[in-house]
């Protein structure tokens, strides 16, 4: 173990802990990064599927994910990231719209025209609006019937919102929805189509290159070793007890602790005071339940697809080789059927094969060609902290960076606001935790 009076644990290696540690150690402090996973990556990780790297939950980025894109230029992965058209749908049980363009929504039947125009110009409206605090205690579902109507939010919001929060849909902060609204609009020009980015290579590029260079710059990475608790000692000292190789419980001082794990996580490892306690306490998620397929054929035209018919049992389906050019995957189809699910639902319960027989039932109506025997191979995962649920007056119960414990630091997804979460403001608030770690040890030596 390295000893260094600027040493720093980070727990975590998702994309918050991993960048936060390159960050750190190009301004000259030691890291050693904590693990509980056999990987790294987090939610960000992929698996091997047929021969391709492909992300345990579906990724792109935006144009405006500035933060992720220069960490990308300064790990030499600028040539990396191609820009693909999005092509996006809508599904209401029945039938499938394209959904992308003006044009898409002039002709967009299930709603009167004046209900059309309504949301054309509301979605402008909030496209330009650039200041949101006003917008604070207001929730998404209130909010767009008020303004755009109940058609407009029974039609297209709502299953958006469901899409993302599923049962917790109607409790949503309009903020959030803002920033929605700014990222996926942000990401086209004009009336322009949408483009996403995509590392080629996959997100596992990006995890690898950054991997080497902490390593390279003397940090240390130990997977399979969960940290089961951050103390002080009698002596005041700050220490961790971990696992490490899951196999042998050990402890070790450090100056400084950053921990990136999800509250509730947080919870278990580190005794705070009530106030903070509170804070952690109402940081709720949901968790991802996500089937990736390789098929035979594909399923829509579309990349991302909206499931606006509440008898669905899966909320969206998003075909990741149209998205990529077909030449990416050789030809080979790969789709996510995904849910984000309270974690005591009945499907983030429910043994896969009985799951995936319901969902394979639904995807029939979606394409009536589709058979079980289109699945080739597939793989089924979920992810508990995927989703903070962001509520109205969100601002008032996130923790802070900084904890009440001297020296100890919390950076998670739930501290993303109002923007919604995504590997580019992990990158962000990595920058962020860092400065504010380094006034830490500046403030240290002023004393
Ligand atoms: C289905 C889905 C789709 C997404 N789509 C996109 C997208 O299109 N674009 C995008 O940019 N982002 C997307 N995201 C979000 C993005 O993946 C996350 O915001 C980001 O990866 C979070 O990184 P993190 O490091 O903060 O957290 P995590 O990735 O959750 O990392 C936390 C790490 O801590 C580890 N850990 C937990 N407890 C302990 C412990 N006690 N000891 C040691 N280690 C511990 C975990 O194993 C994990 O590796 C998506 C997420 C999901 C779930």
């Amino acid at each position: 173990m390295i000893s260094n009076e600027k040493n720093i644990t980070i727990i975590g290696a998702g994309f918050t802990g991993l960048s936060s540690a390159y960050y750190l150690l190009k301004k000259g402090f030691h890291v050693e990064i904590f693990e509980s996973a056999p990987f790294i990556g987090g939610q960000a990780s992929t698996i091997n599927l047929s021969g391709f790297e492909i992300e345990r939950g579906y990724h792109h980025l935006f144009t405006g994910d500035t933060n992720i894109i220069d960490l990308m230029n300064d790990l030499g992965l600028q040539n990396t990231l191609k820009w693909h058209p999005s092509s996006v749908g809508i599904f209401d049980g029945e039938k499938l719209f394209s959904f992308q363009s003006p044009i898409d929504l002039i002709k967009f039947d299930k709603i009167p025209l004046f209900d059309r125009l309504r949301l054309g110009l509301i979605t402008l409206f909030l496209k330009y609006k650039k200041k949101w605090k006003s917008l604070e205690s207001f929730t998404a579902s209130d909010w767009i019937r008020g303004r755009a109507g109940k058609n407009v939010y029974d039609q297209i919001w709502g299953p958006l919102l469901r899409g993302k929060f599923g049962d917790y849909s109607e409790e949503i902060g309009m903020p959030w929805f803002w920033g929605k609204i700014q990222t996926r609009f942000g990401s086209r020009k004009r009336f322009s189509q949408e483009v996403l980015g995509y590392p080629d290579g996959s997100f596992k590029i990006i995890l690898d290159t950054l991997s080497k260079k902490i390593q390279s710059l003397g940090g240390v990475i130990y997977k399979n070793s969960p940290v089961k608790k951050i103390y002080f000692n009698d002596q005041k000292e700050l220490k961790i007890k971990y696992i490490e190789n899951n196999i042998s419980q050990k402890t070790k001082n450090t100056n400084v602790v950053l921990s990136t794990v999800p509250s509730f996580e947080m919870l278990k490892i580190c005794d705070f005071p009530d106030e903070y306690k509170v804070k952690l306490e109402s940081s709720k998620y949901l968790g991802a339940s996500v089937f990736i397929m390789e098929l035979k054929e594909s399923l829509t035209p579309y990349y991302w697809l909206n499931i606006a018919d509440k008898n669905s049992p899966f909320l969206g389906v998003i075909e990741q080789s149209n998205l990529l050019s077909h030449n990416y995957y050789k030809n080979k189809h790969f789709l996510y059927l995904t849910n984000y699910l309270d974690r005591n639902d009945w499907r983030y319960k429910l043994e896969e094969s009985e799951l995936l027989n319901i969902y394979c039932d639904y995807l029939k109506k979606i394409n009536v060609n589709f058979n079980k025997d289109w699945i080739l191979d597939y793989t089924y995962n979920k992810i508990s902290a995927a989703q903070p649920i962001i509520g109205k007056n969100y601002g008032e119960i996130i923790p802070e960076i900084i904890t009440p414990l001297k020296g100890v630091f919390l950076a998670n997804t739930t501290q993303i606001y109002p923007e919604d979460r995504g590997t580019n403001y992990s990158v962000k608030m990595s920058q962020k935790v860092v400065d504010l770690i380094d006034k830490h040890f500046r403030d240290l030596e002023s004393l």
